[in-house]
């Protein structure tokens, strides 16, 4: 099945009196593997749509499918437990827990989705190690560069294994070479590991490099 499936998801927020409508009928496929882009100005929606296909915000209408399966009817909890299993989130800020160190950071959330303490602590030093972390495993964040704290960061998100990742402005915060690294890194992950990728750029050359591109226009999906 599709990894990830928007239907006609609309969105709407109430501004003063007025409704701003940001998602108008939204329809997008994402494939297991594939790397889909997701660009357009500030303002467009992309954040919004990608809480609602991160199962964080609900659709007014319409339907989002992870792995084939219509979550329209889940209740809150079923939800947060698909989004934990199924799901990876990266920001444009990394939100590490700063106490715990880069490898206890990516140790967490397969503790909270109930895995085996050492199974967990092995997969998030290979995922560092990937990463090119092995040597900062033991750091915490605030001993760690900006560039190095978001590939934490990416190594959390995919910890559990999501079959969908989502990314808003993943390298937005870095310098240009620190980006091109992060960036690359991402890539390189999502095409190993064969999860479907949404990534928010506003990196037309980090975008270009992606399996597809799409933009939000008048708040619709439209192809690139
Ligand atoms: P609605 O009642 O339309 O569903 P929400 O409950 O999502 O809206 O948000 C409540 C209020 O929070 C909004 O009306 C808005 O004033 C404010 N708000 C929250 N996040 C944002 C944001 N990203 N941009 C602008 N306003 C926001
Ligand atoms: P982008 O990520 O493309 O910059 P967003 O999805 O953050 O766009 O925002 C799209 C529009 O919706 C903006 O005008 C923003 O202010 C508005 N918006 C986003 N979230 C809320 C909210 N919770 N309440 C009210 N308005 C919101």
């Amino acid at each position: 099945p599709d990894a990830l499936v928007l239907a006609g998801v609309t969105r709407s927020y109430s501004q003063g009196k007025t409704r701003l409508e940001v998602l108008r009928g939204v329809d997008l496929v994402v494939s297991p593997g594939e790397i889909v882009g997701l660009v357009g100005p500030s303002g467009a929606g992309k954040s919004t749509l990608l809480h609602v296909a991160g199962l964080l915000e609900r659709p007014d209408e319409g339907s989002v499918y992870v792995g084939g399966s219509d979550t329209t009817g889940l209740d809150d909890g079923r939800r947060t437990a698909l989004r934990r299993s199924a799901i990876g989130f990266v920001y444009q800020f990394h939100h590490l827990l700063p106490e715990f160190t880069a490898l206890e950071n990516v140790v967490l959330p397969q503790l909270i989705a109930g895995l085996d303490k050492t199974e967990a602590k092995r997969r998030a030093a290979e995922l560092l190690a990937f990463l090119g972390l092995g040597e900062r495993a033991m750091h915490r964040p605030g001993e760690l560069s900006g560039g190095e704290q978001q590939r934490v960061a990416i190594a959390r998100a995919v910890a559990n294994a999501p079959r969908i990742l989502l990314a808003d402005e993943p390298t937005g915060n870095l310098d240009p070479d620190t980006a091109e690294h992060v960036f690359a890194m991402l890539l390189k992950l999502a095409h190993g590991t064969g999860l479907a990728a949404l990534i928010a750029t506003h990196n037309l050359d980090f975008a270009a490099r992606m399996d597809r591109r799409v933009t939000l226009r008048e708040g619709r999906i439209v192809e690139l």
